[in-house]
């Protein structure tokens, strides 16, 4: 089978359907070469090479070279460059290129195919000595990092070294001489710290290169983003290997990056930035600060430096045609890497760009307005997920702000924690449960779980499309770049600023809209969700199946759930009410009671409480579907477990300690998660779910009767394994709603399930289905029994599980489709077929988590419920996955 897919010249073996072979740069060269864009001729090694790489050993095995030598061939041809020829080198980069796009997780070598004698040939065929010399030192740097494995610091202070010789800020201001020297001391610190001359030919350095990309699939950082990201390790990575153009030669040269759109906000302006003389590791690694594209990006933020609309109109034309062409053909907004060599425009990669949430819920709302998409796909467009970062709080603008700095508004959101300086320390802070802002010069691929670990990120370095600035606003954390005052000292732990210090652990707050630094914590404010917002929840309302409603237990949680549009509670915890401070002590005296009549008299004073939470929940859902739980928890839960508890406990009900220390005693159960809890509860004490149940039925009656609406109870019970257990709790429901019904004269509609969180239950659902009028998933109980894991155990040993694969994904965050997956499956197949009509939901915290929502839609249950925050999230992945 073919390995090697050559595209440029006009043409091309692929095209950007073939993501998973090609990787996503590879089959879109392939698709611009194909379209006719000026882009570079080259070459792309397929992903399944990655595999035989590494079975091999870490070698390539020879038919790839030799495919590969065929391909670099027609390159040659198409160039008129020989491979290695010292009057004209060809010279090529070396790109990683994974099927999804992992900004900076893999290496890239350029310049490839330079060495004492082709650096001569190329000054020679250019006519500029200095742009050789410079473009040699660049190649020996990179190689040596990448391939060779040495420290870039070695390579970065020998320039620094040098450019302080010779008095100089930038290293364009460095001569050929200057930079020819540079290559000496280069291959010196090679020839020192690696031990042996630096390899000279180019066919070595392509295989070396080659092996070095596809060994990179594997380094710790891309392993992290892959686990951040659920991509799997089997897909390997591509490799292209291109011709060069260069940036770096000499004032009508640049390179650059742009965006379609503005990543940040969605608006439809061409947003990037370019650098003159340049190459493109300058723009992203923050070397030099980059340029704007357009005079009115320039103007807007008061920059001097011309634009590329400014400084090279007629490319900058050419380029706004190409960005122009490239969204009508790939209906999407795309990130753009281009080259201009000597007035000359190429183009070097695009893709989907990465946005913020707000920009792609504008993207996809215009783009549907503007007929290049349909309102389906729009739906389609916002990864559901993603919409977590509109719905939480931005700086309240009437709080006091002590503004300390300013940077780049590099990711939306605001953020306040205690200063971190490394990645390291932020990971063990924030594990710990500290809220830390991760502050760095820059940020490298290194500081990938940093990042991930800290509530915002701030750097003193860096532009718009710096690494902290893509991988911050991929990860929707709000982040804050180039704040250029910034001057960190890592040894004594302090950042200055502004004449006043901030030493590791002061609270700082971002706010990622503004670019603003602030000393200290800041007041938030919720978000507001209007406009684009509500549009695209309407298009997805229009295409969904599955209701959506919340896991409530407060009328103020539910107005919030409400107004993100959920359709009813599917889970409301009683046990939460039980723990208010007005109430706790008539629990704790319910709890102690040694009989049956304590017991009694204890809930009596309950009664009203929980009567009063209802009628709040009924009057706010007004006429929605209400799911109440009764008691699930074991009751040593309301209890304190320490002598000084004891002792308050002992006050406040008039018991004495030593009475409580017994009955504490008592209830100690070993493994309290499979012991005495859920309907277990309800059957030895029958009391606590006789009170319960006549609590919600005489506030739906007094609701019902009060607003004219219906009120619809269901009554669920929980932890049911047997048929039985459901029949007796459901028996004793009864009873008490025709008490109510009986004393109040009134009767209405209402429903006794239960969950379905033990696999007994999910085995025997057809029996358990004569009892239930609805089954309500509990899949995080489900996920602890089918899987044996505890749920608050979990944390110590499940990363290390799921980064060697044994699951894919946490269980408890994505539902485990094999195990957990089919008992549900077993449960709803066996449910209704006992029972027609039977209603079926979701509330486990999967109820929220687009995946598992999408495998909900696929088991035709009713319903899923999730947390009000995830409503809208819900809504968006039910629609998606219905489309
Ligand atoms: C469940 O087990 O999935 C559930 C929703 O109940 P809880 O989380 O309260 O145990
Ligand atoms: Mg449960």
């Amino acid at each position: 089978t073919k390995s090697v897919f050559r595209f440029g010249g006009g043409s091309a073996d692929g095209d950007a359907s073939q993501k998973t072979l090609l990787g996503g740069k590879g089959a879109n060269l392939a698709e611009m070469a194909g379209i006719g864009l000026p882009v570079p001729p080259g070459l792309t090694i397929s992903t399944p090479v990655c595999a035989a790489y590494y079975d091999a050993g870490g070698k390539l095995p020879e038919a790839i070279k030799a495919e590969t030598l065929e391909a670099l061939a027609a390159v040659e041809a198409i160039t008129g460059k020989g491979f290695g020829d010292a009057s004209d080198p060809l010279l090529v980069s070396v790109r990683s290129g994974a099927r999804v796009s992992m900004p900076g997780m893999m290496d890239t070598v350029l310049n490839l195919g330079l060495n004492d004698a082709t650096v001569v040939g190329l000054a020679a065929a250019s006519g500029n000595p200095r742009f050789a010399w410079d473009s040699y030192r660049r190649f020996i740097q990179m190689y040596a990092d990448v391939v060779l494995g040495l420290d870039h610091y070695l390579f970065e202070d020998a320039l620094e070294i040098l450019k302080e010789d010779r008095g100089v800020s930038l290293d364009t201001e460095l001569s050929a001489e200057d930079l020819q020297g540079l290559v000496k001391r280069y291959k010196g610190l090679v020839a020192q710290h690696w031990g042996d001359e630096f390899p000279q030919g180019p066919h070595e350095q392509l295989w070396g290169a080659i092996g070095a990309v596809f060994g990179s699939w594997r380094s710790d950082r891309a392993r992290t983003y892959r686990r951040l990201n659920d991509i799997p390790e089997s897909w390997g990575t591509a490799v292209t290997v291109q011709a060069m153009v260069f940036g770096n030669r000499g004032d009508t040269s640049a390179t650059g990056v742009a965006f379609t759109r503005d990543p940040a906000n969605g608006e439809r302006v061409t947003y990037g930035e370019y650098l003159i003389n340049a190459q493109g590791e300058d723009v992203v690694a923050g070397i030099r600060t980059p340029q704007y594209l357009t005079r009115a990006a320039r103007e807007r933020a008061g920059a001097k430096a011309a634009s590329m609309e400014e400084a090279m109109p007629q490319v900058f034309g050419e380029l706004a045609a190409v960005f122009a062409l490239l969204e009508t053909h790939y209906r999407d907004m795309q990130d753009i890497e281009f080259t201009v060599e000597d007035s000359r425009l190429w183009m070097l990669q695009t893709r989907a760009g990465k946005r913020t949430a707000k920009a792609a819920l504008k993207i996809a709302v215009d783009m549907a307005s503007e007929g290049l998409i349909t309102e389906a796909e729009a739906v389609l467009r916002v990864e559901a997920g993603a919409l977590d970062q509109l719905l939480h709080p931005t700086l309240d603008p009437k709080a006091k702000r002590d503004v300390i700095a300013r940077g780049l508004p590099a990711s939306p959101g605001a953020a306040s924690g205690a200063v971190v300086f490394d990645s390291d320390t932020a990971e063990a802070r924030a594990k710990l449960g500290e809220a830390v802002i991760l502050v760095r010069t820059e940020t490298s691929p290194e500081d990938i779980h940093g990042m991930h670990a800290a509530k915002g990120i701030l750097t003193a370095r860096g532009g718009m499309t710096s690494h902290a600035a893509v991988v911050a606003r991929g990860m929707g954390r709000p982040c804050v770049s180039g704040a250029g005052s910034l001057a960190i000292d890592l040894k004594a732990r302090v950042m200055s600023v502004g004449g006043r210090t901030v030493a590791e652990g002061d609270r700082i707050t971002l706010d990622g809209a503004t670019g603003e630094v602030m000393l200290g914590e800041v007041a938030t404010i919720e978000p507001e969700l209007a406009g684009d917002f509500g549009v695209l929840m309407e298009w997805a309302d229009k295409h969904r199946r599955l209701k959506v409603r919340t896991n409530a237990e407060t009328p103020a949680d539910c107005r919030t759930a409400r107004g993100f549009g959920a359709e009813g509670i599917g889970l409301c915890r009683t046990e939460h009410m039980f723990f208010e401070p007005s109430r706790i002590t008539s629990v704790r005296r319910m709890i102690l009671a040694e009989d049956g009549k304590g017991r009694a008299s204890a809930l009596a004073e309950l009664l009203p409480e929980q009567r009063a939470d209802f009628e709040g929940i009924f009057r706010e859902m007004a006429g929605m579907p209400v799911t109440i739980r009764l008691l699930d928890p074991p009751l040593h839960e309301f209890l304190p477990h320490d002598e000084a508890g004891f002792a308050d406990v002992a006050a406040a009900t008039g018991l004495t300690v030593a009475t409580v220390r017994r009955r504490i005693g008592e209830l100690h159960e070993f493994n309290p998660m499979l012991g005495h809890r859920g309907c277990r509860l309800g059957i030895t004490y029958p009391e606590i779910y006789a009170m319960q149940a006549r609590a919600i039925f005489e506030a739906a009656v007094a609701v019902a009767k009060d607003t004219g609406e219906a009120v619809v109870p269901e009554v669920m019970v929980p932890l049911v394994a047997t048929a039985r257990e459901l029949e007796i709790t459901k028996a004793a429901i009864d009873f008490e709603a025709q008490q109510v019904f009986a004393e109040t004269g009134r009767t209405l509609e209402y429903m006794v399930g239960t969950m379905i969180e033990l696999p007994r239950a999910a085995l025997r659902a057809g029996d358990i289905a004569e009892f239930a009028e609805f089954f309500s998933f509990g899949t995080n109980d489900l996920t602890q029994t089918a899987l044996g894991i505890s749920r608050d155990d979990a944390a110590r040993f499940l990363t290390t599980y799921v980064d060697m694969g044994i699951y894919p994904r946490d269980p408890f965050v994505g539902i485990d489709e094999e195990g957990v997956g089919e008992l549900v499956e077993i449960a709803v197949e066996r449910g209704r077929k006992a029972r027609s009509g039977l209603k079926l939901g979701i509330c486990g915290e999967h109820g929220g988590d687009p995946g598992s929502i999408a495998f909900c839609e696929k088991l035709g249950l009713d319903y899923v419920s999730c947390s009000p925050y995830r409503v809208p999230i819900a809504r968006l992945a039910a629609a998606q996955a219905a489309l």
